[in-house]
């Protein structure tokens, strides 16, 4: 293996003692503690497992976690109810609505519903407005993470070649912006992309947010680029995998992120970010 490792789990340990510290100032000057709103929608197992993840970050950092556990058969205005309720209450800062909701949820009207200043995940339309015209406020939390992982390289982003590969709300798009904004040239393929190879051959950079598995052969990463697996797959074995060829992609890539181990970290720490930013926001 030629490329060295970006370690995602170190990075966000290390933005996690920077929140932690913050929080301590605030608290000794007599402020109160940043908190966070969960709100979980039924038993989805991944979700349950993500939340769980997610509140005792918050606890970690000295965030005060704020727990809203309801059933799957809630419904849109009782949700939209409570969303107003968090809204309105001074002593919230940020409030997540984990996804993917129950079927009967219409998960785009609860999403515009958060107060923007509060909208920690950064998918509120007015937030990604807001990095489009380079002007971000809370920032969707994993391109945000990502671009610390960038950073962390020392390489400098500007004029690099970056094909992002996947297109979602929550990953691809606003990864093409984080992308734009560092100074990229920046190229987005998605699902009815001809010749992905091409665009990956060409590509400094390689951001992979699909979820299928081995969908960016290692074989076609330009030597010496820096490749970002998004991609959480598990195999029949119980593996946890990404969406590039990992071996053959690390002998000719300079940079690369394990999975696991790399981006799924720094979505977690961007979160705390997000929320501590919202707080000091208030002050
Ligand atoms: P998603 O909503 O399913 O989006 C996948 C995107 O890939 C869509 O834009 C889709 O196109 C596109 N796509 C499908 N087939 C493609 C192909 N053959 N070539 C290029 N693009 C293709 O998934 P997501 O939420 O963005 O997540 C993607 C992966 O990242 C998943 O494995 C997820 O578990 C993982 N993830 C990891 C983290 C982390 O913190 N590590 C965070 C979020 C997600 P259409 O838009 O046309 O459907």
């Amino acid at each position: 293996m030629t490329a060295q490792l970006i370690d995602g789990k170190a990075i966000a340990a290390s933005v996690r003692q920077d929140i932690a510290n913050a929080v301590s100032n605030h608290r000794a000057a007599g402020r109160r503690a940043p908190s966070l709103a969960v709100i979980l929608v039924g038993n989805d197992p991944a979700s349950e497992v993500y939340v769980a993840h997610k509140r005792t970050d918050c606890e970690q950092v000295g965030f005060t976690s704020i727990a809203h556990d309801l059933p799957a058969n809630t419904s849109q205005q009782d949700l939209t109810a409570l969303i107003d309720q968090l809204n309105a209450d001074d002593s919230v800062d940020g409030i997540l609505l984990q996804l993917p909701l129950p079927a009967h949820l219409n998960a785009s009207l609860l999403l515009e519903r958060i107060n923007p200043d509060k909208d920690v995940d950064g998918f509120h339309p007015y937030n990604l407005g807001r990095l489009a015209q380079r002007m971000p406020v809370l920032r969707p939390c994993t391109p945000k993470g990502i671009i610390t992982l960038l950073h962390s390289t020392g390489v400098d982003l500007h004029g690099l070649d970056a094909v992002v590969v996947g297109a979602s709300n929550i990953v691809g798009r606003p990864m093409a912006l984080e992308l734009l904004l560092a100074g990229c040239t920046t190229t987005v393929t998605h699902r009815f992309t001809k010749n992905l190879e091409d665009h990956v051959r060409r590509a400094d950079l390689v951001v992979v947010a699909v979820g299928i598995p081995n969908l960016v052969k290692g074989e076609w990463i330009k030597p010496g680029a820096i490749v970002i697996d998004v991609g959480i797959n598990r195999t029949a074995e119980g593996k946890l995998i990404g969406d590039v060829g990992f071996a053959a992609a690390a002998e000719r890539a300079a940079w690369i992120t394990p999975v696991p181990g790399g981006v799924g970290p720094m979505t977690r720490a961007g979160l705390l970010e997000n929320t501590l930013q919202a707080y000091e926001n208030t002050l």
